[in-house]
């Protein structure tokens, strides 16, 4: 008698069935993400606690002297806790990402341009802390190992000031208001949501005329997306599926 074992290999599974669903995803900092059929993914609150207790072992190490013993001890724990940081959001934005890739057959992201916002000092440690770089990355490439697809929009696209109902485009939207009615059809929107919608539309119709939509993030994207995308579009109206 024998037996045959099976080494599960998560990096070759079998491929996720079509789900015919669709998605926008509008990435923040208060919640991870915001879907377009409206489900916010939060920030996991352990991650947030390890990441605490990162900050207080760098503010001890801090105070020790330079080339004591106390500050080798000291860098130990913070190299400790970094490593900590680091899993637990891994591990996070992998669960997320993989759940996203088998609930749906396109995703559609905006294009953050993580490096050129990491520049700019206020959010670049929110933003790097958000890991929405390594997010994309393995978007990309689950959505290829599995056989479906992601569609990555211009980041100029206004879409928190567009209305995803009705197409109308707010003059001025301040970072503090989470809610608001579309003064032209009235809906009563989420800032976050709507935005998302708006990714999904705004990804739906770059991907409908034919730009490269695999290669994120290529010129050939980016100008089908500014020359084709009609503004008063009605088919924006239906949302979260097509
Ligand atoms: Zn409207």
């Amino acid at each position: 008698m024998w037996y045959v074992s099976f080494a599960v290999d998560t990096d070759d599974p079998e491929p996720f069935a079509q789900t015919g669903d669709v998605v926008g995803i509008d990435l923040g900092i208060k919640d991870f993400a915001v879907t377009s059929d409206g489900q916010r993914i939060a920030n996991p609150r352990h991650l947030e606690r390890k990441r605490r207790n990162l900050a207080r072992y760098e503010r001890r190490k801090a105070r020790t002297c330079r080339g004591s013993a106390n500050r080798k001890k000291a860098a130990r724990k913070v190299a400790v806790a970094h490593g900590k940081v680091r899993r637990a959001r891994e591990d996070f934005l992998h669960k997320t990402s993989t759940e996203l890739v088998r609930r749906y057959d396109t995703i559609v992201v905006e294009d953050l341009n993580v490096s050129g916002m990491v520049r700019n000092r206020s959010l670049a440690r929110h933003i790097s802390g958000c890991g929405w770089g390594t997010f994309r990355t393995y978007l990309e490439y689950k959505t290829a190992r599995w056989g479906k697809r992601i569609v990555v929009i211009d980041r100029w696209h206004p879409t928190s000031k567009l209305c995803s109902t009705c197409g109308h485009l707010l003059a001025r939207l301040s970072l503090r208001t989470r809610h608001g009615t579309c003064p032209d059809c009235g809906t009563l929107h989420d800032r976050d949501t709507n935005a998302a919608k708006n990714i999904l539309a705004e990804g739906l119709s770059a991907s409908a005329c034919g730009a490269d939509v695999r290669r994120t993030g290529t010129s050939r994207t980016r100008s089908a997306v500014k020359q084709e995308v009609p503004r008063s579009d009605p088919g924006r109206a239906s949302g979260g599926r097509t």
